[in-house]
């Protein structure tokens, strides 16, 4: 059958407009719908957020031709990261000269992110970019998929041989499909926020274990840290009323005095956080991918960079499925999609869920025990080794992108 498209992205946010990037350099016909442009102040993606990108996203956007504008966009790197348990003796400390490489991560705000995408977009040879546009069905025959969409108050359709949903945490797509997602609510809400602080942050990434959840500082350009401090949403709502002078006070109450006083706050904004874990990433003609596919806890700054890892393996699947002529949405090509990412999915979830659970009990003999594995971490090479290379995104078999070649 003849189709509109060969893919049609559905959610043009972090995951889907990097995956119209990577796609759009290949020799096919790719449409990406996405709903809000991306400089709405209602945009779900692309808001007042950073993002804390691992060292192999950054290789992933080298390739992608999309890591200059981030970099001079003010993109900052994490040289060092440092966490612990307060009140308790164990922490630990990693750090980018052990690895050899020039930093841990980088620290981006995600509104350069949204505009460094859309230039990259624009650039992008064989995309339709369709904007604002939302899309309200999406249907299945043995030969194509096809997608039914609203544009200027009026509905149009659009058929395709693969339709990806990046649509997000909440899926219409995957509602669509009927797809069963199982919701772990963590009772718990990030506050979003960035103090400058009265010293110098140098580079350092502070992950702060406290009896409420979870705080984590992150070095950001004009000497900012990014806060992300994860409470009950009782707590959260509390400090939203908050103003500034006493939210800086309850917040250095948490943090202490590593960085001197926190001088001054920026706007403040809260995320339910939960954990998703989806019933099917494949079906004949429809894949699952970034957070329509998996949510993560927040707490190791994971979430996207397990999307981008999926945009990375994808390109490359779909690249050699149409090399070999074979029909991009067959199951069998699917298959190879879903096989390779299956344990990094399940290493990045077990790893920020076991986090969240160990560090939000304060059960005498469990912190006992988490302690001792901070310091363990800290002294045993091969245990600081195994964390790191997951942390920074490479762990397992690496996509072509995220070693700097190609998709
Ligand atoms: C507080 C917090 C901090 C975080 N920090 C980090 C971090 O430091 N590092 C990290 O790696 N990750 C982090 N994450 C996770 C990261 O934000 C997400 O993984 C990422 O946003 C997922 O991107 P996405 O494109 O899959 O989904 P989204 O960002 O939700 O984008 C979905 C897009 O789909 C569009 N859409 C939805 N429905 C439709 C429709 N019907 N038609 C057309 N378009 C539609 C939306 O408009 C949106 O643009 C954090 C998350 C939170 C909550």
């Amino acid at each position: 059958m003849n189709t509109d498209f060969d893919i049609l992205i559905i959610g043009g946010g972090m995951v889907g407009a990097s995956l119209g990037v990577a796609l759009g350099a290949l020799p096919l016909r790719v449409g990406l719908i996405e709903a809000v442009e991306f400089e709405s102040t209602a945009q779900p993606s692309y808001d007042d957020r950073t993002v804390a990108l691992s060292y192999g996203s950054k290789r992933i956007f080298e390739s992608l031709k999309v890591w200059d504008r981030l970099e001079a966009s003010g993109a900052t790197p994490i040289q060092r990261i440092h966490i612990s348990d307060r009140g308790h003796f164990g922490f630990a400390r990693l750090d980018a000269a052990e690895t050899g490489v020039a930093a841990l991560g980088y620290v981006v705000e995600n509104r350069a992110l949204g505009q460094a995408l859309k230039l990259a977009l624009a650039e992008t040879k064989n995309l339709t970019f369709i904007c604002p546009a939302t899309v309200e069905d999406v249907a299945f025959t043995e030969s194509a998929a096809s997608v039914t969409f609203r544009r200027d108050g009026k509905l149009e359709t659009l058929s395709a041989r693969l339709v990806v949903a990046a649509d997000g945490g909440t899926s219409p797509v995957r509602n669509k499909a009927g797809i069963e997602a199982r919701r772990t609510d963590y009772r718990q809400t990030a506050l979003v926020t960035n103090v400058t602080p009265e010293r110098p942050h140098r580079n350092v990434a502070y992950e702060r274990f406290t009896n409420s959840g979870p705080l984590a500082f992150l070095p950001m350009s004009e000497n900012r840290c990014a806060v992300v401090w994860s409470l009950t949403p009782e707590k959260v709502e509390a400090l939203l009323t908050l103003d500034d002078v006493r939210f800086l006070a309850a917040l250095q109450e948490q943090f202490g005095t590593r960085l001197g006083r926190l001088l001054k706050v920026g706007k403040r904004a809260a995320y339910p956080l939960a954990l998703t874990k989806v019933s099917e990433h494949i079906r004949p003609r429809l894949v699952l991918i970034g957070n329509a596919a998996h949510t993560v806890h927040p707490v190791a700054g994971q979430g996207f960079n397990l999307g981008l890892r999926d945009v990375a393996v994808l390109a490359q699947v779909l690249n050699e499925a149409q090399r070999a002529g074979r029909d991009l949405g067959e199951l069998a090509v699917l298959e190879g999609y879903a096989d390779w990412r299956k344990r990094d999915n399940l290493a990045i979830s077990t790893l920020t869920d076991g986090l969240v659970r160990t560090f939000s009990n304060d059960l005498a003999p469990l912190s006992f025990a988490r302690n001792l594995g901070l310091v363990a971490i800290d002294l045993i090479p091969p245990a600081k080794r195994a964390l790191l290379r997951l942390s920074m995104g490479l762990a397992g078999r690496l996509p072509r992108l995220a070693r700097g070649l190609p998709s």
